[in-house]
């Protein structure tokens, strides 16, 4: 028997580069290009409208014969790289949207050299993720006997931790039995300020977003524990079965706080699961000037949050930490015969992973997480959660101060609703009127907020989870604000 030839015109040969010189120059360029790209942050407009030129590009035939790697590395530069989402920049004030970091082009690089699998195993990167998931016990003051997960953001961190909610609180296998014997019967509560995430949950679940009760917020827009009560007491005189209690250190509208404490004390008399989202909110909890505004958040039986927000890891990653490790495995654990571990080798390393959530193979998230927590530190990175809050704080006083601009929430963390108002304009024209306002921003790549609907008025919504934002960016935003209302009433 011959060996086959394993050189470039064997059928056999590898899709490693033919000349590894060759690939070195290559990819050392594009790190460069990567690398010009973060450094020119600011320097960009916020956000570049794909052109049709790049978007035909982007439709091709399935490319049946590969076109090398230089070919594709032209393409990615020029149709791709200059039209990034924008989040990058100072001014990107959208939705909720982390910076991002330098430090992460070299974890995602790394990551990507080793392709591991955290699904399990025993291998280099699970003490990574280890290590990632004892901190995050550690910053929410979580028992030893806690445990977590990195996963792709908190709405699949919610979902992971409902799930286990579910099966603690239901009396019988509902693993194995379905949802079908309490059809109608389990229900859970959140405000009417918490993310759809919560009702996306319910959905996934098989329970029906109708079983997500919504319960109404104050003038501050954090819910109402009397309420909450009420509903729980509602349903239980219906015969229902209450499960769980969503409680928000942030609201995605407006940043309100929801009183944690009091959402623990209410699961605590009920035997309900208190679960928190905490997807920028519980960041916020990092900061010692605003822990004591979130007090309670320890007491969550889970919490789902992100570090692609405001800890500025690169997307995506986000994290699911539940006070039992014990509840956590017997929701998720599903170890058929090919997946037994041994004592030694590499099949060793129990528990793995796959353990506690619902996705086998699972990318090296960590990494990046584990870099940014040891290269900037909790302590930098809660400054510039006080950074941001400052900066919604001095937006909200020039908007108080501004005759054309009216605050339509309050602001109580990063986040700061306003709009544009002039005299004998009706609602209707205010809100189509801030509408335009905010696309023309986008679009002249001055600023990038976003909108939202409070009540029946239409708001700039300016969220800051930026680590590049400064003072003087909100001073400029007021100005662009206030110039294009004016512009636009004056005609
Ligand atoms: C962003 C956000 C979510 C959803 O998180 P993803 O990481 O986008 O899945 C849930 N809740 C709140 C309050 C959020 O801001």
């Amino acid at each position: 028997m011959t060996c086959p030839a394993t050189g470039a015109d064997s059928p056999e040969r590898s899709l490693d580069p033919e000349d590894w010189t060759e690939f070195r120059k290559l990819s050392h360029a594009m790190l460069d290009q990567a690398l010009d790209h973060m450094e020119a942050a600011t320097e960009r407009p916020v956000w570049t409208p794909v052109p049709d030129e790049a978007k035909q590009a982007l439709v091709e035939p399935v490319p049946m014969e590969g076109q090398g790697t230089a070919q594709v590395c032209e393409d990615l530069t020029k149709h791709v790289l200059p039209y990034a989402t924008g989040n990058t920049h100072p001014r990107f004030f959208g939705w909720v949207h982390g910076a991002g970091t330098p430090g992460g082009v070299i974890a995602d690089t790394m990551a990507s050299a080793m392709n591991s699998n955290l699904g399990g195993r025993d291998h280099g990167a699970v003490y990574v993720e280890r290590q990632v998931v004892d901190w995050c016990r550690r910053l929410f003051d979580f028992p030893e006997t806690a445990s977590g997960l990195v996963v792709s953001g908190t709405s699949i961190a919610t979902l992971i931790a409902l799930t286990t909610a579910r099966y603690q609180k239901v009396d019988y296998d509902v693993r194995r039995r379905g949802v079908q014997p309490s059809e109608g019967k389990l229900v859970g509560y959140a405000s009417a300020e918490a993310h759809s995430c919560m009702a996306r949950t319910f959905d996934l679940m098989g329970l029906g977003m109708d079983a997500l009760r919504t319960v109404p917020v104050d003038e501050a827009y954090s819910m109402d524990i009397n309420a909450l009560r009420a509903a729980i007491e509602t349903d239980l005189a219906a015969g229902k079965m209450p499960f769980c209690v969503m409680g928000s250190p942030a609201t995605v509208n407006t940043g309100a706080i929801d009183d944690l404490d009091a959402i623990a004390d209410v699961c605590k008399e009920y035997d309900l699961w208190f679960h928190v989202d905490g997807a920028f909110g519980a960041v916020a909890a990092l900061s010692e000037n605003l822990r004591p505004r979130m007090k309670g958040i320890e007491r969550a039986d889970s919490i789902a949050f992100d570090f692609h927000k405001w800890m500025h890891v690169q997307y995506d990653a986000g994290f699911v930490l539940i006070r039992s490790e014990e509840a956590h495995r017997e929701a998720f654990t599903l170890r058929r015969e090919y997946l037994t571990a041994s004592p030694r080798g590499l099949a060793a390393g129990n528990p793995w992973f796959c353990e506690y959530g619902p996705e086998l193979s699972r990318g090296f998230r960590a990494l990046k997480v584990w870099f940014a927590l040891k290269e900037h530190g909790i302590k930098r990175i809660a400054e510039k959660v006080d950074d941001n809050c400052r900066q919604a704080a001095y937006l909200g006083e020039l908007v108080q101060a501004h005759p054309d601009l009216e605050l339509s929430a309050p602001v109580s963390l990063n986040i700061c609703c306003f709009r544009f108002v002039a005299p004998d304009m009706t609602t209707e024209a205010l809100n189509k009127l801030n509408s335009e306002i905010v696309m023309d921003l986008q679009e002249s790549g001055v600023a990038a907020p976003s909108t939202t609907k409070l009540g029946e008025v239409n708001s700039i919504r300016v969220n800051i989870t930026n680590h590049r934002t400064t003072t003087a960016d909100m001073d400029l935003l007021v100005n662009a604000v206030a110039g294009l209302g004016r512009k636009a009433v004056e005609v």
